[in-house]
């Protein structure tokens, strides 16, 4: 058996950066004036994140949380560990965590439950791509990317054993 590779592309470089243009001009609408503070999930979101921000044209800042929820492998352990945690507080601010994939909702689940005893002004949540077939909590969702199948996807952030994160799209996993 060979190794997995990304195979079909599912969303292009072209695509990513048109979806991601709108949704950034949404949350400059939703929070002009109010200076949110943009939470990227580590370390899947970081590049989501980075071109996201560059996308909404109002004052922000910008922090990131680490969360361990899958090992290695393509497969959900169920468990979601806290890695690293924010570097300031965000009691009365508005807070968005930009997050790189919902796929059985808990590691969403668990960061809003999280975050939300922190007591922001408002939580909402940010994501590129929904999983929604594979949905275990209900999860209310603000902003999204794009809606996806059951694959496993690589590229733009997402990575198979720590590889392809540097893909400027998000194709399939194939083969193994
Ligand atoms: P959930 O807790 O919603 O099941 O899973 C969320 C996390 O699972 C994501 O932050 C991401 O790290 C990982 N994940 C879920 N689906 C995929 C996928 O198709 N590809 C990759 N690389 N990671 C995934």
């Amino acid at each position: 058996m060979s190794e997995p590779r990304p195979g079909r592309i599912l969303i292009s470089e072209a695509e990513l950066r048109a979806r991601i243009a709108e949704i950034g001009q949404a949350i400059a609408r939703d929070y002009a004036g109010e200076s949110p503070i943009l939470v990227g999930v580590l370390q899947g979101a970081f590049l989501f994140m980075a071109d996201l921000i560059r996308a909404v044209a109002i004052d922000l800042t910008t922090d990131f949380i680490g969360v361990s929820s899958y090992s290695s492998a393509a497969k959900s352990s169920g468990q979601v560990r806290l890695l690293s945690d924010l570097s300031m507080p965000i009691e009365g601010r508005q807070v968005v965590i930009v997050e790189d994939i919902v796929d059985t909702g808990l590691t969403l689940s668990y960061l809003k439950r999280n975050l939300e005893a922190r007591h922001p002004k408002r939580l909402r949540t940010c994501v590129l791509v929904d999983k929604i077939e594979r949905r275990q909590v209900e999860i209310e969702l603000d902003y999204v990317g794009f809606t996806i199948p059951n694959v496993f996807v690589v590229g733009y952030g997402f990575d198979y054993g720590g590889l392809y994160r540097n893909l400027p799209y998000i194709a399939e996993l194939e083969g193994g």
